[in-house]
């Protein structure tokens, strides 16, 4: 038996021969430069032949997976523009004689290097990134076409490592895993694996070793282990896991169509969160019942400046109207923190989580404001659109809310713009102070939704983007498990509904004690949906309690 263990980043146990990812041969130009104009030429041609690639990849990618997997390639579009990166070919064409791919070379060596040094293990992997990009540039300049596998059989793929825009290449049908030396679970690869739901593994190191081509191994996805020729123990072991996950993937199928009830007949809306309205089709193809959380801040996000009103009435209308009447919250923008758009211009802050985010910054800059509510009312004429306001602390905020929702209601009733005047307003329930004060806050909206991420961030006192804080960042905290129990207790009384749709919604070993503090719908990412209604359909709501809320020594827990 041979093993290795390596850093699992997208779950799923497969059993598979390898196949050696065949690159194209390093080819070398050596041809002796044009001149400088002429080899100016050749790299705009090259350029201009890279982000026309680069484009129908976004568009091959929005399809395949989803528009976190387009927008890297847009991203690899735009940085064949970048200003930097040009002026650093150009200075190279400029000390002639170097040819273009020498130009690009240079350039994409000093830029991924650059990012190679750098603390934080996020950029970090971007240099693979600029790798990639450089790649296929030289490849344009010298008509080198990519090579990939040549299998009649489903294989799992190992490389040293794979650029995001090869794997995206591959014929997805051909492929059972991924299993690569080098890699980190941000890498894009390992997200893309994760979106297209293939099972990968990365950081294998030289145990990865070519001459295990055609061999056959055992992989899974979630411990990172990879089995070559198992002892008879180690084999059972496997052949359990596979059979486990082809009956849960089976219970998942089974699920479509059915409603989200418990065994005794109690309702929970299953909904689904979203980033732009590209992810409906998983939605839908997961049968999500409704959309409980739009990201909307996407929008500004991937934008250079702040996106028009007709833009995101667009984008609104497409995912309320493909959700054909079912309920799509749309959370105004929340920008700040983690999330920085730099036409924003935001101050620097000592404590960014703490100071001008989410509805703060609405509530400072009415303009910006009231076009995004302005494009929300106009779309909410085409579907069952709600309004959800972020990181809410005062009642005060809300009044303010709904004071600008009015003033935009009054603006289209006096341009004839039709809209909902009963669109659903809601609050996220992530600050302890929206906890404290939720009876207050329920008199004033249609519904409650917990951002978990942001309550336990703010509640347990620690920074949800640190990686060094482990056990600390406890979401399932008594502390985080009250504090919805006082929310739902303030709902109800009130007569609205509560979801949750922070990550701590799919957590299906917390949904009895979701039920019985009451939550009435949990929004999860679409990938969520069917195993969540098998977990839900198959428990009694009458059996719930709530012994969750009690404090457990650290050993206890799960
Ligand atoms: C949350 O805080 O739980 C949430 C859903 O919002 P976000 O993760 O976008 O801050
Ligand atoms: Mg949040």
């Amino acid at each position: 038996m041979r093993f290795m263990e390596g850093k699992g980043v997208s779950k799923g146990v497969v059993k598979g021969p390898i196949c050696f990812y065949q690159r194209a041969a390093a080819a070398v130009s050596n041809h002796a430069s044009l001149g400088m104009e002429a080899e100016k030429r050749r790299l705009e041609d090259a350029k201009a032949a890279s982000i026309e690639q680069l484009n129908a990849l976004a568009e091959q990618a929005r399809e395949e997976a989803g528009a976190d997997a387009a927008l890297l390639f847009e991203t690899h579009a735009m940085f064949i523009e970048d200003e930097d990166f040009c002026d650093c070919m150009d200075a190279a064409l400029m000390e002639q004689p170097c040819t273009a791919e020498g130009a690009v070379e240079l350039a994409g060596e000093q830029f991924s290097a650059m990012l190679a040094e750098m603390d934080d293990p996020y950029m970090q992997a971007r240099a693979a990134d600029i790798r990639d990009v450089a790649r296929r540039m030289r490849n344009n300049l010298m008509g080198v076409t990519e090579g990939g596998i040549d299998v009649g059989e489903p294989v799992i793929l190992a490389a040293g490592d794979l650029a995001p825009s090869e794997t995206l290449q591959l014929d997805k049908r051909s492929i059972l895993g991924f299993l690569t030396q080098g890699g980190s679970s941000s890498s894009h690869t390992a997200i893309l694996a994760r979106t297209m739901g293939i099972p990968a593994i990365c950081g294998l190191g030289d145990a990865l070793d070519p001459a295990m081509n055609g061999c056959t191994v055992y992989m899974d996805g979630e411990t990172g282990q990879v089995v070559l020729e198992p002892d008879g123990p180690t084999l059972a072991d496997f052949e359990a896991k596979l059979a486990r996950q082809r009956e849960q993937q089976a219970l998942a199928e089974s699920m479509k169509g059915q409603a989200d009830v418990t065994l005794d007949g109690r309702p929970l809306m299953v909904y689904c969160n979203i980033g732009s309205p590209e992810d409906v089709a998983a939605v839908q193809a997961n049968d999500g019942q409704g959309i409980g959380l739009f990201r909307s801040e996407f929008l500004y996000l991937t934008a250079s400046q702040y996106p028009t009103e007709d833009a995101q009435f667009r984008a609104y209308k497409q995912a309320a109207a493909a959700m054909n009447g079912k309920r799509v919250v749309i959370r105004t923008l929340d920008i700040g923190a983690d999330k920085q758009a730099a036409y924003f211009n935001l101050p620097k802050e000592e404590n960014p989580a703490l100071g001008l985010r989410a509805i703060r910054i609405c509530l400072n800059r009415p303009e910006v404001f009231r076009t995004q509510l302005r494009a929300l009312y106009r779309a909410s004429a085409y579907g069952k659109v709600a309004i959800m306001f972020p990181m809410i602390t005062s009642v005060w905020e809300v009044r303010a809310c709904k004071e600008a929702c009015r003033a935009v209601m009054a603006e289209l009733d006096q341009e004839g713009v039709p809209y909902n005047r009963d669109t659903e307003l809601g609050i996220m329930i992530e600050t302890p102070a929206s906890v404290l004060v939720a009876e207050e806050l329920a008199r004033e909206v249609d519904f409650f939704s917990v951002g978990t991420n942001d309550l336990t961030q703010y509640t347990l006192a620690c920074d949800r983007q640190s990686n060094d804080l482990g056990r600390f960042f406890d979401p399932r905290h008594p502390a985080v498990l009250r504090a919805l129990k006082l929310a739902a207790d303030a709902a109800h009384k009130a007569g609205i509904w509560i979801g949750i749709c922070g990550e701590l919604a799919a957590d299906l070993s917390l949904l009895e004690t979701f039920l019985a503090i009451g939550i009435d719908e949990l929004s999860v990412s679409p990938s969520a949906v069917l195993p969540l209604r098998a977990a839900l359909r198959r428990t009694s709501a009458k059996a719930c309690t709530l012994d969750r809320l009690e404090c457990q020594a650290e050993g206890e827990r799960e």
